[in-house]
């Protein structure tokens, strides 16, 4: 038996239970971990299955002080995964009680010597239900913001919006009369944003939304915690930051992980890993074969969906545009059923075209042969695509993609919108001005500054690496 009692300081990470929450979030875990923390890890009991699912039964065996725990099955949490207002619903109503079970359990586990005492808990903002265990137990508490501090911003503005009448929209027309291309002036930090630039959310005729109550309901929550945390760096999103800075004391940007990770030695983690989809091994092998540069990479992520009409514009937009290209058709990305394209459209991208269901979507965009990506926008690859020096297509869906695609578009200018009616002819356009043009061959220039930025804000010296350090220190490691 290990007696731990005076070593290792324990942090608990829970994640929200999507894709593009558990990411960032076990990047961070492995940050905590390099700088050494004991870690657990908290998975719901149906995401740990889609885990070991995906990734063999094995995939987290074997770690040393790095553990996962699992909620038991929240009222049929397993059906609402992709459902996100029922996901939210679940969460908000039938958590906490296994939550600070789990709590006990740690805590029976550091008496009998097999753990380390738990010494804080790192929770995805969306789930701020766990402020409460914290504050029952007396430990800091630090939320995870996974999106950009940009749309955070305007995500803690959702009161104003109502309070002035702009939300919820008087009817569905609202979406599509002009309404949203309004000029949002007041609110600092956001330059030249409309309101359709906001958190997608606000786009409800509904009084009693959901969605925009939890959103006002997380925001109350932010003054009761440790501190704040941001997968960016001050250099990305600085003015964004400045007016954030003044209005929380304990904040931190200590990002991208990604690119933390990719320049701190980690190999004895460099296996676990957090896909809920299995990956298609084919990939790598087919970039391995293409010129530098080539490939054009369409990923939409882990939750949008499009109707089949829309897929098609797509489809034929990349075919169109003779360029060769990898898609990633997730099994759920089409409304109501699977995609079996036509064999004219097989035949015609046979010699250039690879389609799989899931790939390791950090490792495609940093391999030599990407040169464009057609994504939906959401924060992960949005830093993932930096990480990768790789200009973007942005088609955004919903939440807080359209937000991080005026960044993209305007403010960084490293990437060009499509319209969300999207139109084959279109896409073809675009796809060659990105690959071959002259704005896609700027867009490479100045991602690839940003990308050299970023790399120098995680290394030793760096802003978000000396954050990191604050962080443990002021907050991490500080006794109550
Ligand atoms: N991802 C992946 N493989 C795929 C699709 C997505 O590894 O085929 C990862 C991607 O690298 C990112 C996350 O899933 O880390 C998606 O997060 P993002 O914020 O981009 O979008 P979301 O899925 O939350 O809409």
């Amino acid at each position: 038996m290990n007696n731990f009692a005076e070593t290792k300081p324990h942090a608990v990470l829970t994640p929200y239970p999507l894709q593009g929450h558990i990411n960032p979030m076990l990047q961070l875990a492995k940050l905590l971990h390099l700088r050494g923390f004991y870690i657990t890890f908290v998975n719901t009991e149906h995401n740990h299955k889609r885990l070991l699912n995906s990734m063999g039964p094995k995939a987290f065996d074997g770690f040393t002080d790095f553990d996962f725990k699992i909620i038991p099955e929240m009222n049929g949490d397993g059906d609402v995964s992709q459902d996100l207002q029922s996901l939210r619903e679940s969460i908000r109503n039938n958590f906490i009680n296994p939550f600070r079970e789990l709590a006990a359990r740690l805590d029976d586990s550091a008496k009998s010597g097999l753990i380390p005492p738990v010494t804080c808990l790192v929770s995805d903002s969306f789930m701020s239900v766990t402020i409460q265990v914290a504050e029952e137990l007396a430990l800091p508490v630090v939320l995870l913001v996974p999106s950009s501090a940009c749309s955070f911003l305007s995500a803690l503005h959702f009161r104003t919006l109502i309070e002035k009448g702009v939300i919820p929209l008087k009817d569905e027309s609202y979406l599509t009369n002009g309404y949203l291309d309004a000029k949002v002036d007041w609110i600092p930090g956001l330059q030249n944003f409309r309101l359709k630039d906001l958190l997608a959310f606000i786009r409800t005729t509904n009084p009693n939304d959901l969605m925009i109550e939890f959103i006002i309901e997380v925001g109350d929550r932010f003054g009761r915690v440790s501190a704040i945390l941001f997968n960016t760096c001050n250099d990305l999103e600085s003015d964004v930051m400045n007016v954030l800075y003044s209005m929380f004391p304990s904040l931190y940007t200590i990002g991208p992980f990604a690119s933390f990770l990719n320049q701190s030695p980690n190999d004895h983690l460099a296996s676990l890993d957090s896909n809920l989809w299995k990956e298609d091994p084919k990939c790598f092998e087919w970039l391995d074969s293409k010129e530098p540069g080539s490939i054009v990479y369409v990923n939409f992520g882990s939750t949008t969906v499009m109707s089949l009409e829309k897929l098609l514009e797509f489809a034929w937009g990349l075919a169109n545009s003779k360029k060769p290209f990898l898609w990633i058709i997730r099994p759920d990305l089409v409304i109501g059923g699977s995609v079996v394209f036509s064999s004219e459209f097989v035949n015609e991208i046979s010699d250039r075209g690879l389609i799989v269901g899931w790939c390791q979507q950090e490792k495609v965009l940093k391999h030599p042969s990407i040169g464009g990506f057609l994504t939906h926008c959401g924060w992960n690859s949005t830093i993932e695509s930096i990480c990768g020096g790789v200009p973007v297509l942005c088609w955004p869906f919903f939440a807080d993609q359209p937000t991080n695609c005026r960044y993209i578009c305007k403010i960084w200018e490293i990437g060009i919108e499509i319209d969300s009616n999207v139109k084959r002819g279109e896409v073809e356009k675009l796809v060659n001005e990105l690959m071959v043009g002259e704005r896609g061959k700027k867009m490479r220039e100045k991602i690839n500054e940003m990308k050299k930025k970023v790399e120098e804000d995680t290394r030793p010296g760096g802003g978000s690496y000396m954050n990191l350090d604050r962080l443990i220190k002021e907050v991490l490691l500080k006794q109550n």
